[in-house]
């Protein structure tokens, strides 16, 4: 392994997977939903395959029926107006998005401004990238993990190229304001930035509302927007995602991806852009459905004697291990399965500086209600 890869190792999803299976406990490690998306859009990959759509190389930017239904989405859900021919690139899931467009966007030596906790993939493609992060912590403060605006500022510096952003952010459950939006977006106009976001929970938001960083003022041309097929319709398995962005940067980033996968996934394509057109009615049972989960888990999790940071949004609440006389989350997930049989992820993983993430461990509620309830109870074993 290269020095670039060498401190990243095995993903802690896989790990924890890995130990879920060998101890048989409940798995809120990993975020995947246990249940698939709808049958519909299930129908649509069946007739997709059947018909011989998509079973040879699909186009290289993604097929014309899913460009168009993302580019109406844009649309139809936040007024932005993307060209489906040259502003939408189909990728393999929000992850192969994410190190396109680092590879494509960065030369070496360039930093990188990333929120910190950070999802895994990150920090590894800042590295194959050869770039350089510069992490900006996000803070607990009065139960929600909150952006320093001022510290971003202070990031920023002549050898910045792109900040690399999430909302709704993954691990802390944080939907930034517009407030905390506009401040980003300033600080991108006035020092220059391109901005890659990753929106891949867009849908999962329970207070407040998502708002996309390209409906900014001057942000459409700098921004690389990145989603996926995976959190909106449970389907991580199929890895569809994608980004919108201006022609010069989808250019860019098609020109790394179609040397990373080419193309992917192509009767998926078919059924994820049927997918997109499912009725707002279907967007809206989702949350509420998530939302009754978040409430179950964070009230489980407070009852079981954890500081519990309640999410705004995405499908994973942070918590404090620190009540319950624990501080090191490393050492208290690997003991969890046996503890009480139930697998969580140590938020340390998702930081540079890794003692300001060791006493906090996060937990995926995107399960059915049965298995929450029981994962409470094990849980409360622990009080
Ligand atoms: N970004 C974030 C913040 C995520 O949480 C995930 C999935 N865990 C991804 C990207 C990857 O998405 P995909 O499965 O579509 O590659
Ligand atoms: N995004 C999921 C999570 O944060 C897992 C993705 C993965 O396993 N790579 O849990």
């Amino acid at each position: 392994l290269n020095r670039r890869l060498a401190a990243f190792g095995t993903t802690i999803f896989a790990e924890m997977s890995a130990l879920a299976l060998k101890t048989g406990a409940i798995n809120l490690g990993q975020g995947f939903p246990d249940t698939d998306g709808p049958e519909e859009v299930r129908e649509a990959a069946v007739r997709a395959l059947r018909d011989g759509r998509g079973n040879q190389y699909p186009p290289g930017p993604g097929v014309p029926e899913l460009r168009t239904a993302i580019a109406d989405h844009q649309q139809r859900r936040y007024g932005l107006s993307f060209d489906p021919d040259t502003e939408v690139l189909v990728t393999a899931g929000a992850t192969e998005a994410i190190a396109a467009s680092l590879l494509a966007l960065l030369e070496p030596g360039d930093e990188v401004v990333a929120l910190e906790p950070y999802y895994d993939s990150y920090a590894a493609c800042i590295a194959m990238a050869g770039g350089t992060r510069v992490p900006v912590t996000l803070r607990p403060h009065q139960g929600r993990y909150v952006l320093d605006l001022d510290e971003l500022r202070a990031a920023v510096t002549p050898r910045t190229r792109l900040i690399l952003l999430n909302t709704p952010h993954n691990p802390t459950g944080t939907v930034l304001t517009r407030e905390e939006l506009a401040a980003v977006a300033a600080l991108a106009v006035e020092r220059d930035l391109l901005v890659i976001t990753d929106e891949v929970y867009e849908h999962l938001v329970f207070d407040g509302e998502h708002i996309p960083l390209a409906s900014f003022p001057g942000m459409r041309e700098r921004t690389v927007t990145i989603s996926s097929a995976g959190k909106t319709y449970s389907f991580t398995g199929w890895k569809v995602g994608w980004i919108t962005a201006s022609p010069a940067l989808v250019t860019a980033v098609r020109s790394a991806k179609q040397f990373l996968t080419y193309v992917s996934a192509g009767p998926f394509q078919y059924a994820v852009a049927e997918a997109l057109r499912l009725p707002e009615m279907y967007f809206t049972a989702l949350r509420d459905d998530l939302r009754a989960k978040r409430d179950l888990l964070s009230a489980g999790l407070a009852d079981a004697g954890f500081e519990v940071y309640r999410p705004a949004g995405t499908y994973f609440v942070t918590t404090d291990i620190r009540p319950l006389g624990e501080t090191d989350g490393f050492a208290f997930c690997r003991a969890l399965p046996e503890r009480c049989g139930v697998v969580a992820v140590p938020n340390a993983v998702f930081y540079d500086h890794r003692e300001q993430g060791a006493p906090f461990v996060r937990f995926a509620f995107c399960k059915q209600k049965d298995v929450l309830d029981e994962a409470v109870t094990r849980l409360r074993r622990l009080a």
